[in-house]
């Protein structure tokens, strides 16, 4: 369970693109919200749009892994699709927020590796959050206050990487997933392999 979390105008869209472009090993968990969609996204491929009274009740059936309040709207991601794939040795790019991640780390802490994207500097977060020009003064301080929140729990991650440039950034994300996946604890797959090398 491969976690990227960062404030809105870090690059997390794109990281998280490029690596399931180039990675065929890892698939995407799409997640439930009941936030409606923006123009371009998809039903079923960047979220499942749910009413609030269909994502209530996916709660009191315990169908999320983890769900959480994100800036007025809920997020949650369901169990099915991922235990499934979990078992088979499956991995999955969650991109969720910071209480997800520690709810998923409270319950499966072994499987999660936790990923935090910053921007490279306060003025470039701004000029990302500025968009066209067209927003008023109030919508980017409030933008901005949410960023700031975001960073403030950078220290609930396990790795943060500076996204100054989007390929060295992309490059860092994958050599951390390259060496997590050679973990000892993960390579069960080795050990008949090893036992092997271990016979006189
Ligand atoms: P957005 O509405 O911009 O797509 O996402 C807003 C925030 O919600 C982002 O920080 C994103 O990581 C987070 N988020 C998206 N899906 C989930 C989820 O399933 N669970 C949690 N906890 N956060 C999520």
């Amino acid at each position: 369970m491969f976690i990227m979390s960062s404030p809105s105008g870090a690059g997390k869209t794109t990281i998280s693109r490029m690596l399931l472009e180039r990675d065929a090993h890892i698939c995407m968990s799409v997640s439930c919200t009941t936030r409606p969609p923006r123009p371009g996204e998809v039903d079923g491929k960047d979220y499942h749009f749910v009413s609030q009274a269909e994502f209530d009740r996916m709660v009191a059936d315990e169908e999320f892994l983890e769900w959480a309040t994100v800036f007025g709207n809920s997020y949650g991601t369901p169990k099915a699709q991922v235990k499934a794939g979990l078992k088979e040795g499956q991995d999955y790019l969650f991109d969720i927020d910071w209480q997800g991640t520690q709810q998923l780390y409270q319950k499966l802490e072994r499987d999660v590796v936790r990923v935090f994207l910053l921007p490279p500097s306060i003025d470039e977060l701004r000029r990302r959050l500025t968009g066209r020009g067209t927003d008023s003064e109030d919508v980017i301080a409030a933008r901005m206050e949410r960023a700031r929140s975001e960073i403030s729990h950078w220290d609930g991650y396990d790795y943060v990487v500076v996204n100054d440039d989007i390929d060295a950034c992309f490059d860092k994300v994958r050599e951390i997933l390259a060496a997590e996946r050679m973990r000892r604890a993960r390579q069960t797959g080795l050990i008949g392999f090893v036992r092997e090398l271990m016979t006189p």
